[in-house]
């Protein structure tokens, strides 16, 4: 391995270096070849490589590359904020760019306060969130989430916000209906609007599936109804974090739209510049601009590359892609059908104790006992062997933690380019089956010793 100064996750692994990538698959320098089956981080949505994108970058930047959004705008700026607002449901008419997801959750939340105080009602500043949940790294989005694992080191520095639980039938239903369960779910979200008071709370934040901290966590069709019927009772908004679910990701264009209600506020980020540039967005509700529009006039946000022409042309042609080859209605027939291959593999698995999710964002739960859902042990470290059983097996999978802690489970997410084709989902499965494979041999082999 070659001498690195580059700050790596893990400072002392080694790292393959990546020389080029097409389609779904990637290749490092040693020659060996990898099925990008988590997208990276659930990114790369219409794979790698892609011409029309590399050619849409190389005009914008034969133009301008950078304006600064205090000065000017340009036209590609506007065509990208214009197709946003064609292709967000309801009235999410207004986006402001920005660089990250953790950018856009902040700057989801800072609208939403900022639309309060326009109203003169400046005391609901606070956010509630749920406990299994990611919404960002910056202290804002930190704040926000309930990762444990990345929240631990700053805690003195974080909000303390409110939390409700996030819906997680496989291990909380206990004998309940999922439409008891989604009633407790709502109810548990109104006492902790009791509690903390409803002129304190500007707005309730969730992911339509559970990302990161839950490994596609999947909420039933009512739930978010129930949730968002809660908000609108006691004036308090809804953003939805679209960071991981948008843009296809789960079958349709935003995850929001399984389950028939709009946000007032989207965060959307990762496949908006599908690997290719970093943007990312707030996607903003007439309903909520309106305040905003006849008060100070201004949203008080901004970086510095916000609606810079190369990232905006990149992402235009990122969502003109997917427009031209139906990408999105290939994300729920691919998904659908990597859904099942996935549920048939967990019949002959002793460890596979949930799959789950919608499009391609499959969530996959491990257990060390299917019947009683024990997890296994920490010690086990289950998420990062199947990774890296994955890993040499060539295939890449997004790592996930079910539950606050890890406590409650192990899960995994398998997240290819929506632009996969039936064959290549087969060899896809195919790797992870002999993945699992080892992983289940090296478990019998620890047990038997
Ligand atoms: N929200 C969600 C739901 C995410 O999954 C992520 C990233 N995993 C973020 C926000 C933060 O996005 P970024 O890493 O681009 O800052």
């Amino acid at each position: 391995m070659k001498r690195t100064y580059l700050i790596k996750p893990v400072l002392h692994d080694e790292y393959p270096f990546i020389t080029h990538g097409k389609g779904i698959y990637l290749y490092d320098d040693q020659g060996k070849q990898y099925i990008d089956g988590s997208s990276g981080a659930v990114t790369a949505s219409i794979g790698h490589g892609v011409q029309e994108v590399i050619n849409a970058m190389a005009e914008q930047s034969k133009k301008v590359s950078f304006v600064y959004r205090s000065q000017f705008t340009t036209e590609v700026a506007e065509q990208l904020a214009k197709k946003m607002s064609d292709i967000s449901p309801g009235d999410l008419n207004w986006s402001f760019f920005v660089n990250s997801g953790s950018e856009a959750t902040e700057t989801a939340m800072k609208i939403a306060i900022q639309y309060w105080q326009e109203q003169g009602r400046n005391t609901k500043n606070k956010i509630i969130s749920r406990w299994m949940s990611y919404h960002g790294i910056t202290m804002g989005a930190l704040s926000m989430s309930g990762h444990i694992q990345r929240r631990e080191r700053f805690e003195p520095m974080l909000e303390n916000y409110p939390s409700v639980s996030a819906p997680y039938y496989y291990r909380d239903a206990n004998g309940r209906t999922i439409e008891e369960c989604d009633d407790d779910y709502a109810e548990e979200l109104e006492k902790e609007i009791w509690r903390v008071g409803k002129e304190h709370i500007a707005a309730f934040i969730a992911e339509p599936l559970v990302g990161a901290a839950g490994g596609a966590l999947t909420p039933s069709d009512q739930y978010f109804r129930k949730m968002k019927a809660v908000c609108d009772e006691y004036d308090i908004l809804f953003i939805a974090d679209e960071v991981m679910t948008g843009i296809g990701r789960t079958g349709k264009m935003f995850g929001m739209e399984h389950f028939g209600i709009t946000a007032d506020i989207m965060a959307t980020g990762k496949g908006m510049g599908a690997g290719y540039t970093p943007i990312a967005a707030a996607v903003v509700s007439e309903k909520v601009m309106e305040p905003i529009l006849n008060g100070s006039k201004s949203i008080m946000s901004g970086h510095t590359f916000s609606a810079n022409p190369q990232s905006a042309a990149t992402a235009l042609a990122v969502l003109q892609y997917m427009e031209k080859y139906n990408v999105v209605e290939n994300s729920a027939r691919m998904g659908a059908y990597l859904k099942k291959r996935i549920t048939e593999l967990a019949q002959t698995s002793e460890i596979i104790g949930d799959v789950r999710g919608k499009g391609l964002f499959v969530g996959i739960e491990f257990v060390e006992d299917k019947l009683t859902k024990k997890s296994f042990s920490r010690e086990c470290d289950l998420v990062n062997r199947i990774v890296r059983a994955n890993f040499e097996e060539g295939l890449l999978v997004y790592p996930a933690n079910a539950g606050v802690d890890g406590i409650t489970g192990d899960a995994i997410i398998l997240s290819p380019p929506l632009t996969i084709r039936k064959e290549e989902v087969e060899e896809l499965v195919t790797r992870f089956a002999a993945a699992l494979r080892k992983v289940e041999r090296e478990l019998l082999g620890a047990f038997a010793r």
